[in-house]
């Protein structure tokens, strides 16, 4: 093949890439790679954000970074998503950083923690505080970066088919809730299990597990979880502000020149601050509909539960951070961080909201 055919045959592959031919430069640059994700294919929210996070990518490239998408099992299954990124199976991933408790503990404090960080708060912290670094280093004897790549904001408590009106009630629960969440249930005498999304509904409705936890409305009625449980209890304590995130396989991003490193990065923040968009958008008609057409059981949980899950949770992070040096460096800047944050949020955010809905 002489060169004008190699260069015809490389648009028309920009072409079925959904990519101006005019825009590829020079057809023979074109990179190729491949994005696993630990969301079913389309899934609203997760998996359209990391649908938005390759298009990006791919046209501020101007195709020369294209970047395909494959759903939980397409390519691999979805908890094996890290590992994919990290030998190089995939070039990026689109998770969250609780999934690998087992292989990264402290990387779940890069993800959510109960009762801790809020979305606003969390990127506060990884862009200008020190959580960046801390994840970098990290991820770094996996060969993989981390980005906050998209945000669900304070999630709901889950789905449960009893009502919860003391911690017994958790006792003996087997529920899906993943991270340090699932510690907490652990220590009032439930079982945590750490299900991918896409095997909530069916897990719930032949009694695998009694109860889930997933997102907030807008996730949990494309689930259609409202079928398999009564009762929706709220606040998610144990998910104030999880951040989803996108692995980049470091040899891949270094072998990359600095302007797709750059779109690369900004790529991921874009998708971080839409997603959170997204979600704002979307969970309040989620709600209605749930409670309206659906006839949820919209529950509180009650306040002596939350003050004592408040305590469970602040030993389950000591815990953790007591369980290796990395683990207790990352804790100690993120408590840094909260108190900061929590005595500026009483006179801001918080005594905010308070005004504006009259107390
Ligand atoms: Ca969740």
């Amino acid at each position: 093949m002489d060169r004008r055919d190699f260069l015809k045959k490389g648009s028309l592959a920009a072409v079925a890439a959904g990519v101006s031919a005019s825009t590829v430069a020079n057809a023979a640059s074109v990179i190729k790679w491949k994005m696993v994700t630990t969301w079913p294919k389309n899934f609203p929210g997760l998996g359209t954000g990391a649908n938005n996070l390759a298009k990006l990518i791919t046209e501020m490239s101007g195709g020369r970074l294209q970047v395909k998408v494959y759903g939980a099992k397409e390519l691999v299954p979805a908890f094996e998503v890290f590992d994919a990124v990290s030998r190089g199976t995939a070039e990026m991933g689109h998770a969250s950083a609780y999934y690998w408790k087992g292989k990264v503990p402290e990387a779940q404090f890069f993800s959510t923690m109960p009762f801790g960080m809020t979305a606003n708060e969390m990127n506060g912290w990884i862009y200008y505080g020190d959580g960046q670094k801390l994840w970098d280093e990290s991820y770094k004897p996996f060969g993989v970066i981390g980005r906050p790549a998209g945000n669900t904001g304070v999630q709901m408590g889950g789905w449960f088919n009893k009502e919860i009106n003391s911690l017994a009630d958790m006792k003996g629960l087997k529920m899906r809730i993943p991270g340090l969440g699932g510690e907490v249930l652990k220590r009032l005498g439930g079982t945590p299990v750490n299900l991918p999304g896409g095997e909530l509904f069916t897990a719930l409705t032949s009694g695998t597990i009694d109860a889930t936890e997933w997102v907030g409305p807008y996730n949990d009625l494309a689930f259609g979880l409202y079928k398999a449980a009564k009762y929706y209890y709220y606040p998610g304590f144990h998910e104030p502000g999880t951040i989803l995130e996108a692995l980049i396989n470091r040899k891949a991003f270094e072998a990359l020149p600095k302007d797709l490193q750059a779109i690369v990065e900004n790529a991921c923040r874009v998708v971080n601050m839409d997603m959170l968009a997204e979600y704002s958008a979307r969970n309040p008609g989620a709600l209605e509909q749930l409670v309206n057409k659906h006839h949820v059981q919209l529950r509180a949980y009650p306040d002596d539960v939350l003050a004592q899950l408040r305590k469970v949770s602040a030993d389950v992070a000591a815990d953790l951070a007591a369980q290796n040096p990395a683990a207790k460096k990352i804790h100690a800047s993120y408590m840094a961080f909260l108190e900061a944050s929590r005595k500026y949020s009483r006179i801001s955010d918080l005594a905010y909201l308070t005004a504006r809905d009259g107390g």
